[in-house]
């Protein structure tokens, strides 16, 4: 098989800089030892996070030009529209400046004290605006999804016994809306089958409730479907992608993901009543309904990256991409969570680095001599992250401690690839050497965001 190459070529340069050990070890130093304080100028390969950090195509970058910033009636609005309708099939389309922001609307809208929220695994902003209307956020991933390694082609599906039992226990009353996360981020950017959709909707169906998609990875997860399940392998991503909305009630997608853009939010649903209540709030918190949180320009260009992103021959070289650092990884001697999602590759710390024990943050120790070594700037998704401090001033461990490795769309080529795999091998022949860390100071919430630390003079056990 010749080699997957990417499918674009390059019209515009971003100049990136290289900086010695020394260099990094001060800049690490002055950011307290966590990779969210450094300037990313002072990053070689930047892998922290696929949201809104990747490169727009030539028609995007077109269709700024075209953007219409009339506060009402906008054209650019008017494409985007029919865009997102053309896809989801949803009729009301409310724009938002981020994901969160739609969430915020629709659980705002949905949510009540005391109801149950259940999802195959909500992401943390989508928990959080749960949490925040005092509902509970219910994550019903598969059981086998909890093994790290378990080779499963779909391990981001719901368990629909679990969804039944919820049902049964608390009443459909108390349930607003039951809603899928495509791909799981959480879980390592696991795809949902079609299959799974369609069966959580006939409990839906059954139950008479609401179905809602937290989309930000339709396309990933509509490609996994076309390369992964029975009976689609011949279909177009787009159709596919089509389906899956179409089984729902509505959607909500962060568009820094699979809207191709560096910001970008949408709420999409069929319900006319709860689209005008949506569309009240979108004005008081976000912006007039035909612009949301967003210029006219990025409407435009978000509705280009929305028609570009289920091209087959992209997202068989972004699935190509990740699986071939997480093969990088495994040459290295580093294991990972498996398989590769679509987005990312989570190196697994705490098996790569047994003789630090979570509460000194494996994560954080490979994270930041990835950072030492080659430039290079992941995320501890860990103890340090999840971690709770026990009534004794010590860590509760998280379940696992991950690094992951994120892949901006379009942004790095298969040589900025292999650099981070020779970073990686050279990592890994020095694991043992590797020392754990401890927290200086932290605040009370989201602390992984802002805490500072300090090496341990040993790997602290
Ligand atoms: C990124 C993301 C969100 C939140 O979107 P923002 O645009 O970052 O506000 C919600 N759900 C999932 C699955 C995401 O990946």
């Amino acid at each position: 098989m010749r080699t997957v190459i990417e499918p674009f070529k390059v019209k515009v340069v971003e100049p990136i800089r290289a900086t010695t050990r020394e260099q990094r070890r001060a800049a690490l130093e002055a950011a307290g030892w966590n990779l969210f304080g450094l300037d990313s100028q002072d990053v070689l390969v930047d892998l922290l996070t696929d949201s809104g950090t990747g490169a727009m195509s030539s028609e995007q970058w077109a269709a700024l030009m075209r953007g219409d910033e009339a506060y009402a009636g906008s054209a650019s609005f008017h494409r985007f529209e029919s865009v997102v309708r053309e896809l989801t099939g949803f009729e009301h389309v409310i724009p938002t400046h981020q994901g969160r922001a739609a969430e915020r609307i629709l659980f705002g809208e949905l949510a009540r004290p005391g109801d149950v929220v259940p999802n195959n695994r909500h992401f943390d902003t989508t928990r959080a605006n749960v949490e925040y209307q005092q509902a509970e956020a219910r994550d019903l991933i598969r059981p086998e999804a909890r093994d790290l390694t378990a080779e499963l082609p779909f391990k981001g599906d719901m368990d629909v016994d679990a969804l039944e039992a919820t049902i049964a226990e608390v009443g459909r009353d108390r349930i607003p809306c039951v809603t899928i996360t495509v791909t799981d981020n959480s879980g390592g950017g696991q795809p949902v089958s079609l299959a799974n959709v369609r069966a959580v909707r006939q409990v839906c169906d059954h139950h008479r409730l609401p179905l809602f998609l937290d989309a930000a990875r339709f396309a990933e997860n509509a490609w996994f479907i076309t390369r992964r399940e029975d009976g689609q392998q011949d279909r177009d991503p787009r159709e596919v992608a089509r389906e899956l909305f179409r089984l729902a009630d509505g959607c909500w997608i962060s568009l820094k993901k699979d809207g191709l853009g560096n910001i970008g939010g949408v709420l999409a649903l069929d319900d006319p009543e709860l689209a005008e209540r949506c569309r009240a709030m979108l004005i008081l918190t976000e912006g007039f309904p035909t612009y949301g949180g967003l210029a006219g320009r990025d409407l435009d260009a978000l509705a280009q990256g929305l028609i570009e992103v289920t091209d087959p021959a992209y997202l068989g070289y972004r699935v190509r991409t990740a699986e071939y650092l997480a093969e990088l990884a495994w040459d290295a001697g580093i294991p990972t969570v498996r398989p590769p999602g679509g987005h990312a590759v989570y190196l697994d710390a705490r098996g790569l680095l047994p003789h630090i024990p979570p509460h000194a943050y494996p994560g954080q120790a490979l994270a930041c001599e990835l950072y030492l070594t080659g430039g290079v700037r992941g995320v501890e998704i860990g103890t340090l992250m999840f971690g709770r401090t026990r009534a004794d001033g010590t860590d509760e461990p998280a379940p696992y401690d991950l690094v992951r490795l994120a892949l901006p769309r379009r942004t790095y080529t298969q040589s900025h690839v292999d650099y981070v795999g020779e970073v990686l091998a050279e990592v890994a022949t020095r694991a043992e050497q590797l020392r754990g860390l401890e927290i200086v100071s932290q605040p009370a919430m989201l602390r992984h965001f802002t805490a500072r630390l300090r090496p341990l003079a040993d790997a602290g056990g």
